[in-house]
């Protein structure tokens, strides 16, 4: 196969912040539904030698593996953003033009998504320019490509979903992502994992780092993700980085971890993935912490194979205290949760909490990043050995500052008073509810005997996050927390509830289509909650409703207490489901509350929103990490910089961390 090099371009940064300037520049760039953030790495000199060279030796293993999740996203991505990338360098016409500029975007979106797939709706955004101009202005820069990427991009018809979770149709044949080699059904591959599914006490994760395809005889076979396997060039390269991570590292605990990782990435055992992920949680004591590998399995339309993350961070000292708290106390909101008793955990344990900061973002945690981790995902691993539970403070920080007087809640929230308590406390609780949702919400509760951890099948996601939100929302309204010093009294809650409800209820809208169902798991989470409580308030005293004024909606909480109670039974009752593995309910539930969305609300939201001319997603851009050296070669200091732009970023990883060919 022939492989396209990524020509070096000296990109003009067209959005970089001058390096003198005073005030930290957030917000960097702006396009579709779409806005780039920078965030800031506080501390980072606080750090000492060694833990620099650290973080800059996993963030060098963090950015190898970029070419991994394109490939997984879509079979045909590292050729699309090749051709792309060549053409952008190469460009033959003028750049002052609509053609260009809608080039551009396209190409900033494809970076962005990782992809051809909308990152959030895993929709196919088409090109605002025709096929025509795309395969002129190629051939006039002396751009080669595969032509089977034209109707990848041109043709709405073709791969128009990455992971669709449509009821009665194929999940498999029908999403464009790489898990499956072309030609297997949904039938076939579910039948492979039950044939080769684990039982023992300490299961492997079968399928987790793998690809499913047919061999000649038409027989299904495993590729394995590892060295000298499937992404085995970009693994090779992981290696590198992490075997000169793992000579640095803090302290026992850390090196046998990353000694398990290694392992991992040379021969894809998941028997060295189980080791790797317990001696993961027992590094408790290191300053610096790293996620490095095949993680989540949202991407999967099956649930099974991990999308390749990767994150670096150091722990916040002073945050960190506040989730300690929580921590420390997770016994008691287990034990005073409103859930049937048979359902609670006798004995929480290895509920640990941090927050940190973020140094490098990379695979599925860029640009769109989570706020919150929770690892790992093997429920027996976190049973028996606890999670490891972050919130990420400096992206949260960003976020809110990017959003500082943006007109949002001026056009959104029904009165001064519920805009006065959340300008107040707003983002408080909003760290306040990650912290809960991910210390205590997800490691509550259990499983009943013989329930397994994939009996809610495709509605396991949506129903898990209700159950981890619902968490923390009950117990944002408890005077424990101001008792705890968590919050300053008992009005702060408010912020936290009106935001639930009128995010999950309306304004989450705003990143759906026209016409679309919500599919997403953290969003048809949103809307259960909101939804469901909406639909059963008391008759005779609502708590809360949407109102009408002057031709908008609105959300009005009447009674704040007895929002709380709604949401205590709707806890119990998914706790309910969830222990017991009630698939009919859940599936009940989630069709009722969390797919349809109401024509009318959405358009009048989708119309207020737009005359606030925002981007509802949000991702970011990395700073850059140079590593100072002596006469030697001994690295003396790890310089951090935040001038790169958007356009030079992306450029420059493609430049350096290409490592996967064209074709997988
Ligand atoms: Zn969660």
């Amino acid at each position: 196969m022939k492989r396209h090099l990524v020509i070096a371009c000296a990109a003009v940064s067209l959005f970089c912040a001058c390096q003198k300037q005073q005030k930290f520049q957030y917000s960097v760039d702006k396009f579709y539904d779409l806005e780039i953030l920078r965030y800031d790495v506080p501390a980072f000199d606080e750090l000492t030698l060694q833990q620099k060279i650290l973080v800059y030796y996993l963030s060098e293993a963090a950015l190898q593996g970029r070419d991994i999740l394109f490939d997984q996203n879509g079979r045909y991505n590292l050729r699309i953003r090749r051709a792309l990338e060549a053409l952008y360098c190469n460009y033959p016409y003028s750049k002052s033009t609509d053609e260009f500029a809608a080039f551009e975007r396209y190409l900033k979106r494809v970076w962005f998504s990782n992809g051809i797939h909308h990152h959030y709706s895993e929709d196919k955004f088409l090109p605002e320019f025709t096929q025509d101009w795309f395969v002129e202005a190629c051939r006039k820069a002396g751009v080669t490509y595969d032509e089977a990427i034209l109707p990848v991009m041109f043709d709405p018809s073709v791969m128009p979903k990455r992971t669709t979770q449509q009821d009665g149709v194929d999940l498999v044949a029908n999403s464009a992502g790489n898990y499956y080699g072309e030609g297997i059904t949904q039938a076939e591959a579910e039948k492979w994992y039950e044939d080769h599914k684990d039982n023992s006490a300490e299961p492997l994760w079968i399928g987790l780092n793998s690809q499913l395809v047919k061999n000649e005889n038409g027989e299904i076979v495993e590729r394995v993700y590892k060295v000298g396997g499937l992404y085995g060039e970009a693994l090779e390269k992981v290696v590198y980085w992490l075997r000169k991570a793992y000579e640095v590292a803090e302290n026992d605990e850390q090196r046998a971890a990353i000694a398990k990782m290694i392992e991992f990435n040379e021969t894809g055992d998941l028997k060295a993935f189980n080791e790797y992920c317990i001696a993961w949680v027992k590094d408790l004591n290191s300053r610096v912490d790293y996620v490095n590998g095949f993680t989540e399995t949202y991407s999967d339309p099956l649930g099974i194979t991990g999308t390749w993350e990767s994150l670096v961070n150091f722990k916040d000292l002073e945050a960190t205290k506040r989730t300690q708290l929580i921590s420390d106390n997770a016994q008691w909101f287990e034990d005073n949760s409103p859930t049937d008793p048979r359902f609670k955990k006798e004995e929480v344990k290895g509920v640990t909490a941090k927050v940190i900061t973020a140094a490098i973002l990379a695979g599925d945690c860029y640009p769109a990043t989570p706020i919150g981790i929770n690892l790992p995902n093997a429920s027996w691993i976190r049973k028996d050995y606890g999670s490891k539970s972050v919130t990420i403070d400096n992206l949260m920080h960003a976020y809110n500052e990017a959003a500082k007087g943006n007109g949002f809640n001026e056009e959104f929230m029904i009165d001064d008073n519920i805009r006065e308590i959340c300008n107040l406390y707003g983002a408080m609780c909003n760290d306040l509810h990650t912290d809960l949702h991910e210390c205590v919400g997800h490691g509550s509760g259990k499983l009943m005997p013989g329930v397994g951890k994939d009996a809610l099948k495709e509605h396991a996601s949506t129903i898990e996050e209700a159950r981890a939100d619902l968490f923390g929302l009950y117990y944002l309204a408890d005077p424990k927390l101001v008792e705890l010093g968590l919050l300053p009294n008992m009005d702060a809650y408010k912020a936290a509830y009106y935001q639930q409800q009128m995010n999950g209820a309306m304004t989450q809208l705003v990143r759906i289509e026209p016409g679309k169902d919500i599919e997403e798991a953290h969003m048809r989470n949103r809307q259960l909650i909101a939804n469901w409580v909406l639909d059963n308030v008391t008759l005779t005293a609502p708590e809360l409703a949407i109102v009408e004024r002057d031709g908008k909606h609105y959300l009005q909480i009447l009674d704040y207490q007895g929002l709380r109670r709604l949401y205590g039974k709707l806890l119990a009752e998914i706790q309910r489901i969830t222990s017991e593995g009630d698939y009919p309910a859940a599936k009940a539930m989630v069709e009722k509350y969390a797919v349809k969305v109401d024509p009318d609300l959405h358009k009048e939201v989708l119309e207020r929103y737009a005359a606030l001319n925002l981007a509802p997603y949000k991702g970011f851009i990395n700073p850059v990490y140079s590593p100072v050296r002596d006469h030697d070669g001994n690295i003396t200091d790890v310089k951090i910089d935040f001038t790169e732009g958007y356009i030079e970023q992306h450029l420059r990883y493609s430049r350096d961390y290409s490592n996967l060919p064209d074709i997988n």
